[in-house]
C-alpha cells in the first residue's frame, strides 16, 4: 500500500486478503462489536473466543449506554461490521478506555478510520469520543463476502467532497466560514475525490485495487481534516438532507447511498458539475435512488421542501447552499424527475 503523509487516525493497518485471520490470539481478552451476518463470516477465522460478543440494537444513547454497563471486564474492543457495529465498537473502546481492533465487512462508511463514534440522540446524529484503530484490519476476501452494492456505497463519503467543498466555498464568499478558509485544503480534498473517479471501473467491480482506493480515500480525508479540526471539505449539505430525513423517517439509512443522493440533489441546486458527478455514480452503480432506500416520493418532497428551515434551526450546522438558495416546489419537482421510486 501507498505510504500516507500525515495524520490518518490509523495507528496501524492490515490490508490484505486474510487479514484477519487469526487476530483474536493477539488482542488479550477481548469483547466484539457486531451484527449477526458479519459475526458469522468473521467468527471462525479470529482463532480465539472473545470473552463477550455485543450486537447492534440501536445506536440510541439509552441503548448504548446500557450495552457498555453491561459489558465484561477486558483489555481489547474488536468492531466487526458495517458502519453500526464500527461505531459501537468506537463508544465502547472510548467509554472504557480499551484498545480498539476494526475490521470493517463492508465499506459503506469512513466510520473504521474516523475518530468519533457517531450515535443518535433522540434520532439525531451526534459524533462522540475520540479513538484510533490499532490495527485497522482490512481483508478483502472478508468484505467481499458482503454484497457488492454496500461496499460500492463507500464511494458516498468521497462523493460528499464535490457538495461539500462547493459549500465551504460559498460560505467562504459569503464571509460566513465558521473556519479559516484552506484553499490548499479544497484542493487536496478535490485530488482525493478525482482519484477515486478514475477507479470507477475497480470500484464498481470491487476489486483490492477498487476496495482500497476507497479505504485510502477515507484515510487522505483524515490528513486534511484532523489538523484543521473539522469535516467541512467532506461534509456539508448532501449530509444535511440525510439528517433531516432520518430524523423525520426515525430509521438510519445505509451511509453511502443515502449521502449519494444528497450529492445527486445538493449538487443540482449548487449548479456544481451535477451530469459529471452522478455519471460517475451510475459508472459504479452506487444505490441512491429512493427505490434503493425505501423512500417514498411524499417523504422526500416533504424533506427537501423543509430542508432549509431544518438546517436554519440548527445552530450546529455550517453555512451551506441552503443558506442562500430557496428550494420551491417547481425546483423539487423538477429534481425529482429521473429519480426512482
Ligand atoms: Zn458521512
Amino acid at each position: 500500500m501507498t505510504v500516507i503523509e500525515g495524520q490518518t487516525n490509523v495507528r496501524s493497518a492490515r490490508f490484505g486478503a486474510g487479514a484477519i485471520d487469526g487476530i483474536g490470539q493477539e488482542l488479550g481478552r477481548f469483547i466484539v462489536t457486531t451484527m449477526e451476518v458479519p459475526w458469522r463470516l468473521a467468527q471462525p477465522r479470529l482463532g480465539a473466543q472473545p470473552a463477550a460478543v455485543i450486537f447492534v440494537e440501536t445506536m440510541e444513547i439509552e441503548t448504548l449506554d446500557r450495552q457498555v454497563a453491561g459489558a465484561p471486564q477486558c483489555d481489547t474492543v474488536l468492531a466487526i461490521g458495517g458502519g453500526q457495529a464500527i461505531d459501537l465498537g468506537k463508544y465502547l473502546a472510548w467509554k472504557r478506555g480499551l484498545r480498539l481492533v476494526t475490521a470493517p465487512t463492508i465499506l459503506s462508511v469512513d466510520a473504521f478510520v474516523t475518530p468519533a463514534a457517531g450515535i443518535r440522540r433522540g434520532h439525531r446524529v451526534e459524533y462522540v469520543g475520540q479513538t484510533s484503530p490499532d490495527p485497522l484490519v482490512i481483508d478483502y476476501d472478508l468484505i467481499r463476502t458482503a454484497p457488492p452494492e454496500l461496499n460500492i456505497a463507500g464511494v458516498g463519503d468521497l462523493l460528499s467532497i464535490h457538495t461539500a467543498c462547493f459549500d465551504w466555498e460559498i460560505a467562504e464568499r459569503a464571509g460566513k466560514s465558521e473556519y479559516p478558509f484552506r484553499a490548499e485544503d479544497v484542493a487536496k480534498a478535490r485530488a482525493i475525490l478525482s482519484d477515486t473517479m478514475a477507479k470507477a471501473d475497480a470500484i464498481r467491480a470491487c476489486s483490492d485495487d477498487g476496495l482500497h482506493t476507497i479505504v485510502e480515500g477515507y484515510m487522505r480525508v483524515n490528513t486534511i481534516c484532523l489538523p484543521a479540526g473539522h469535516y467541512r471539505v467532506e461534509e456539508g449539505s448532501e449530509h444535511y438532507l440525510f439528517y433531516e430525513l432520518e430524523e423525520r423517517l426515525k430509521r438510519p439509512f445505509l451511509h453511502g447511498s443515502i449521502v449519494g443522493l444528497g450529492v445527486r440533489l445538493l449538487s443540482r441546486l449548487q449548479d456544481n458539475r451535477h451530469a459529471e458527478v452522478v455519471g460517475f455514480m451510475d459508472a459504479v452503480a452506487l444505490r441512491y435512488h429512493p427505490a434503493d432506500l425505501g423512500i417514498r416520493p411524499e417523504d422526500l418532497i416533504a424533506s427537501l421542501l423543509n430542508l432549509r428551515q431544518y438546517v436554519g434551526g440548527r445552530r450546529d450546522l455550517w453555512y451551506t447552499v441552503l443558506s442562500e438558495r430557496d428550494i420551491s416546489p417547481s425546483w423539487v419537482e423538477a429534481a425529482l424527475v429521473n429519480l426512482k421510486f
